[in-house]
């Protein structure tokens, strides 16, 4: 049966840059990919039309699919909104409705891009390395969390968080790891505080217990101090590394800037059976929207990865990032990635990627 997807256009540039992916996925359809999908409404855009970021019928469409495609949501109009009415507000509740824990966070840099680093080319040219972030356990949730006062201390006030991960947490999440590590370079790190943190410990211990059901795999492990340092120091080290929420939260923000550009940066969040919400890692860019200038190159990069990692379909997102590189290889940039130079239109750039295809 064909396999079919629920795309979110959403909010600020969504439209616009979900248009060129559409364009993408049809060619790919026009091409013999057997895929359906049908658009729905999420976000301001949603709460204008209906009263809700997450209407009924949109979030039904996202039960019954195979996977969804996101653009962005959110804006200063929103913002407005009681704070249970707001975009953000349907976006966690469609996470956490579908248990989307496994977060997926690529940074890959295309040669042609190597100048937009931050880092020297050479450090950064051709770099390919995803980021697992567990997504929906560890301090962000944990309980008992607070700030409280200390009597004993003359009514100090302190603050407290609790960072928890149960055995299950950690194996589900390792055994997503270890699959995408199938997938790709087949190496792991394993990325935790072990040295200091009891929760580390059995993190570690968990993880290492899995990857024995994935042989193939060469697993290691590295305390995130020393992760952090190695991200900026030779990133190409790494394939696949797996972390809890707060260390993935920050080692994915640094890793996405060694790419230079947010507006080529694709992600995904899964479950424990690999369905999943792809979405570039930008928001909604309220300040270039409607202008016809946003990048949509994320957003088709998101495609391919929703290809690769839930539909198993590995040929047709290489055909999808070897048409993105080839766009680049022509010169064709949009305003973000042109350092100043000449800037192709958002509709340009998709035209040109379905051109390569
Ligand atoms: P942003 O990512 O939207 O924009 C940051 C800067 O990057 C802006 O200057 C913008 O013009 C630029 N930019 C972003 N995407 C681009 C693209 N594809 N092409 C060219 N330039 C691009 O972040 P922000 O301004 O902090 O947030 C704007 C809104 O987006 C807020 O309402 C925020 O809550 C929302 N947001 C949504 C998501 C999501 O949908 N998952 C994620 C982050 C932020």
């Amino acid at each position: 049966m064909a396999k079919h997807i629920t795309i979110l256009p959403g909010d600020g540039i969504g439209a616009e840059i979900m248009a060129e992916a559409v364009k993408v996925l049809e060619a790919l359809q026009a091409s013999g990919l057997d895929i359906t999908y049908e658009q729905q409404h999420f976000g301001g855009t949603a709460h204008d039309l209906t009263g809700s970021c997450l209407p009924e019928e949109t979030l039904q469409a996202c039960l019954n699919c195979d996977a969804i495609l996101l653009g962005a949501i959110g804006g200063p109009v929103y913002d407005k909104l009681p704070r249970d009415e707001r975009p953000e507000r349907g976006l966690l509740k469609l996470r956490s409705t579908l248990e989307l824990f496994s977060n997926l966070r690529p940074a890959m840099l295309f040669p042609q891009l190597a100048d937009a680093s931050s880092l020297k080319p050479e450090l950064v040219a051709g770099l390919d390395l995803m980021i697992l972030r567990e997504l929906t356990g560890g301090i962000y949730f944990g309980e008992p969390r607070g700030i409280a006062t200390d009597e004993a201390k003359g009514n100090e006030r302190y603050g407290f968080n609790t960072m928890v991960y149960s055995e299950s947490e950690i194996t589900r999440i390792a055994h997503s790891a270890f699959r995408i590590a199938m997938q790709r370079g087949k190496r792991l790190c394993s990325v935790d505080k072990a040295n200091v943190l009891e929760v580390s410990e059995l993190w570690r211990e968990v993880v290492t217990a899995v990857g024995v059901e994935y042989p193939e795999v060469e697993l290691s492990h590295m305390y995130v101090d020393n992760a952090a340092m190695q991200l900026v120091r030779a990133p190409k080290q790494f394939d696949v590394m797996v972390t809890s929420n707060l260390f993935g939260d920050v080692l994915s923000d640094a890793a996405a800037m060694l790419t230079g550009s947010i507006g080529m940066l694709p992600s995904a969040s899964l479950n424990i059976d690999g369905k999943g919400m792809y979405e570039p890692v930008h928001g909604s860019a309220p300040d270039i929207a409607g202008q016809g200038i946003a990048n949509p190159l994320a957003t088709i990069l998101s495609l391919a990865m929703l290809l690769r990692y839930s539909f198993d379909d590995a040929s047709s997102a290489d055909r999808i990032e070897q048409a993105v590189s080839k766009v680049l290889d022509q010169g064709l940039r949009s305003a973000d990635i042109a350092a100043g130079g000449a800037s192709a239109s958002t509709a340009a750039i998709g035209d040109a990627v379905v051109q390569a295809l």
